[in-house]
């Protein structure tokens, strides 16, 4: 494994839009980018090849629940996370953190971090900012995240699923009180984790028991502080003066309006150092990738597309293809006739509508395999875009033809 340290390059502006290059210990990834979400170490009815296929440079694997299963250790043995599932591009892993508040049961949070017992068996567990950096410094990710203080997670285990209904149920479930109590947490969280990851750096046999299996991982901080401003710019200059080699903006996409979300974005990604990626975690849905990219967001990550697909849902520019509506029962066309997938390209609606009602497997091989293609090509098209100069353009265009409702034809 070549040790080239993590690195970002911008090559182009357009406005605040950025195009760059993220160098990571395997591989370059194209900015902006989109992670798909590989929960256990593999995307969900998908192959590694076939998120190849679609362009995905980097994917996103969840600490939690390979901590709990097969275990962080067993996977340090085999070698780290890229050895352990076959995929050698970048990975980038989440703390932990969201899993544990918003799936683990009975949790109690300390100052030290956080108990609960795994929603697999029961079993007592604990994260705190220094375990969940061991666990990660074992997996060997190209990218580890802080564990923070997740609030208002009644919404967050079901942002997605509620995504478009979601408005309606938002509100000020946390108190401003609870939000920056939480914010100055994540900050406490944040420089402890820091502290741990340079120890394992600089003597890895003084932190006895982790194996670090990828030397060259790279750590981000977490802006937090909900939907206020003034909370949000004060994580920011905690959060930079620890020093991480990039930072994400969580706490977003858990049912806010997309308006609320889009205005904490352009509020708090200009204030992150300019010569680091800005990482947007658990977004969303297509017009919010593009923008939020408008707002200088350079990462994405987000389970919609293959849970979409999973449910039925195809997600094209002119809206959401329902694919058991009794209408595509005998539609030779494919889902999207612009469309380069593989599924378009050999596969009619009525062919997919007939897989999915018989819950044959293969359609949620063949719906994700599109819906994929359709955010990784999406990326793409921006990327080429900023690199022209044409962002706006495309932008534009974006919003005269796509949809979140379904489609109509
Ligand atoms: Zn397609």
């Amino acid at each position: 494994m070549s040790q080239k340290p993590f690195g970002f390059r911008v090559t182009h502006s357009d406005h605040a839009a950025r195009r760059g290059t993220i160098e990571t210990p395997h591989g370059d990834v194209q900015t902006p980018a989109f992670m798909p979400v590989g929960t256990r170490g593999a995307l969900k009815a998908v192959t590694h090849r076939d998120v190849m296929d679609v362009g995905a440079e980097i994917v996103l694997a969840n600490a939690y629940h390979l901590h709990l299963r097969p275990g962080d250790e067993l996977i340090a043995r085999a070698g780290g996370l890229h050895a352990f599932i076959g995929w050698p591009r970048p990975i980038l892993t989440d703390s932990g953190g969201y899993q544990v508040f918003s799936l683990a049961a009975r949790r109690k949070i300390t100052e030290a971090g956080v108990e609960f017992r795994s929603h697999i068996d029961g079993a007592l567990s604990a994260l705190s900012p220094e375990t969940a950096t061991d666990i990660q410094a074992r997996l060997g990710s190209d990218i580890a995240m802080v564990l923070d203080e997740c609030i208002g997670n009644e919404n967050r285990g079901s942002r997605v699923e509620d995504r478009s209904s979601s408005p309606a149920n938002f509100g000020p479930r946390t108190s401003n009180l609870g939000t920056r109590s939480a914010m100055e947490r994540s900050v406490r969280w944040a420089k402890r984790a820091r502290t741990r990851m340079l120890q394992l750096r600089q003597d890895p046999s003084s932190a006895a028991g982790v194996a670090v299996t990828n030397p060259g991982q790279a750590q981000f901080g977490i802006i937090q502080g909900g939907t206020d401003p003034g909370l949000r710019t004060e994580s920011v200059q905690a959060t930079v003066e620890i020093g991480f080699e990039a930072y994400a903006i969580g706490g977003l996409s858990v049912g806010e309006p997309p308006a609320v979300m889009y205005d904490i974005v352009a509020r708090t990604a200009p204030q992150l150092p300019a010569d680091r990626p800005r990482y947007l975690m658990g977004t969303g849905m297509p017009d919010d990738l593009i923008e939020c990219v408008a707002r200088g967001v350079d990462l994405f990550d987000c389970v919609l597309p293959t849970r979409n697909a999973r449910n039925g849902q195809l997600l094209t520019q002119h809206g959401v293809i329902v694919i058991k509506n009794a209408r595509y029962a005998e539609d030779p066309r494919p889902p999207d006739p612009a469309c380069g997938c593989y599924t378009c390209r050999s596969f009619s609606l009525a062919y997919l509508r007939h897989l999915y009602a018989s819950q044959e497997m293969t359609a949620a091989t063949l719906l994700s395999v599109h819906n994929l293609y359709f955010y990784l090509d999406l990326m793409r098209r921006i990327r080429d875009a900023i690199g022209f100069g044409s962002f706006e353009k495309l932008r534009h265009e974006f919003h005269q033809t796509f949809s979140r409702r379904q489609c109509s034809t």
